[in-house]
């Protein structure tokens, strides 16, 4: 029977717990959410020394950052010209450098800190699904070249050697990225953050918000924090609980399966050098390998209702499709989590008021924009100058339609599962 569990809180080499907030404090910052972005602003922000207080509703590592895939990409999930198209060329070629470096910030902060997080810097494969997959893969090696990034293009052969299946037609190797145990790095981050000084709270909802004299009061079930600046880093996990959020972006449900242990033997024979890879489908399929020979399959949906029944069904058929000698190994265990989508597919560092600010929407690429958007905001609130940011800020955002595309998102992706 597969269990409702994510193998990613089974498998965690580090630790992380943190006391609930029984009392009220003041700080320079109060950073609401325990993910990639919030812990790396704390991070930041207490080695600059200011005082950082973190909320954080559940646990560290409740949201996207405990659930991901654990593909440190580089860039963003759109192609590089494509981000200058949307953003114009100098504020897109500044986003587009900046987060081509974002893996190398992640691998050495982990091996700085030595975050217990199964690091595997041996690059990431994007996988033509087929010829048009394949073509826009062609026009990604090319933008990606014109910016000297290291990426090549795998051939049928080449990637059937690499993946251990002849499903594709070819890929994309970037040989800035890797993979990670995406939890055991969040819970890493907030070690870290915890020891440079940042006081950090679970179990502690941030429920509501108020200004006195040019200060914030941000208020929790046990206790209150005054703090001159406050960011909202809650991004697809802003529940209904908080009277005020920054983003009401489109979401997209994503699941992850994982195998029984694989013998050794299987386990060589597929990913023997553990790249993890995703897929050009619409509805993408990832694969990547994790510890105890595990293999983990993930997709678009949300596997609850009648939900649960169309996506884990697909995930049996799929991963035997790739693999005809998993087709008896069933899987062990599947969890799923929400992605922020915004808009333009842009992350947003949004202004909401004075000393106000929200980030979110890295619309399926979080790990390394969270990881440099948290650094990078922190800095900002030393040198005040807005050229430290990666994006411009904003001042509104809305999507009208952000409901509507939700539904559409899973509708869409019980359909193809089907
Ligand atoms: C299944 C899945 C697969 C993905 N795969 C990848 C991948 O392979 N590579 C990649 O780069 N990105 C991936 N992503 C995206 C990436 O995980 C996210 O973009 C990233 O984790 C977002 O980090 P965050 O810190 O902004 O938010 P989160 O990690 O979601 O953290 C938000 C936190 O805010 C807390 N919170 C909410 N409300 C309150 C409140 N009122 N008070 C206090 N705390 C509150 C929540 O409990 C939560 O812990 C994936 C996402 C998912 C869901």
């Amino acid at each position: 029977m597969i269990e409702a569990s994510n193998y990613w809180t089974v498998s965690c080499a580090e630790d992380f717990a943190a006391p609930k907030l029984n009392e009220n404090l003041s700080a320079d910052l109060v950073v609401i959410g325990g993910g990639y972005t919030g812990c790396s602003a704390a991070l930041e922000a207490a080695k600059l020394g200011l005082n950082v207080v973190l909320l954080e509703a559940n646990f560290c590592g409740f949201g996207g950052s405990g659930r991901n895939v654990g593909l440190v990409n580089a860039g963003l999930w759109l192609p590089p010209d494509k981000v200058e198209e949307k953003i114009g060329s100098a504020s897109g070629e500044k986003l587009v450098d900046a987060l081509s470096k974002a893996p190398e910030l992640v691998f050495d902060l982990i091996k700085e800190n030595q975050i217990q997080c199964e690091p595997k810097r041996n690059g990431t494969i994007h996988c033509a699904h087929n010829q048009k997959g394949l073509t826009d893969l062609k026009q990604r090696r090319a933008q990606w070249q014109a910016r000297n990034a290291p990426v090549e293009l795998l051939n049928k052969e080449q990637i059937a050697k690499l993946t251990g299946t002849h499903a594709f037609q070819g890929g994309l190797i970037d040989h800035r990225a890797g993979t990670i145990q995406p939890l055991g790095y969040l819970r890493g981050l907030a070690r870290v953050a915890q020891a440079k000084g940042a006081k950090i709270f679970e179990n502690s909802p941030a429920i509501r918000l108020e200004r006195e004299k040019g200060s914030w009061s941000v208020i929790t079930p046990n206790g209150d924090v005054a703090a001159k600046t406050v960011l909202f880093a809650q991004n697809a996990y802003a529940e209904k609980n908080v009277g005020l959020t920054a983003s009401k972006t489109a979401i997209v449900n994503y699941f992850q399966a994982v195998t029984h242990p694989l013998s050794d033997e299987i386990w060589t024979s597929i990913l023997p050098q553990e790249q993890g890879c995703w897929d050009t489908a619409p509805i993408m399929t990832s694969v990547r390998k994790a510890g105890g020979n595990r293999l983990l399959i993930g997709a678009m949906g949300r596997p609850e209702g009648v939900g649960r029944y169309i996506h884990l069904r697909w995930a049996e058929k799929k991963i035997s499709q790739l693999f005809p000698r998993l087709k008896t190994a069933g899987f062990e265990a599947y969890w799923s989590g929400k992605i922020s989508m915004s808009s333009d597919y842009i992350p947003k560092i949004m202004r909401l008021d004075s000393d106000l600010y929200g980030i979110f929407g890295y619309s399926g690429r979080g790990i390394g924009p969270g990881t440099y958007f948290g650094t990078k905001f922190a800095q900002y609130l030393i040198s005040t100058s807005q050229q430290t940011l990666p994006v411009e800020l904003s001042d509104s955002y809305k999507d009208r339609y952000h409901r509507i595309k939700s539904v559409v998102f899973e509708l869409g992706a019980q359909v193809s599962h089907l």
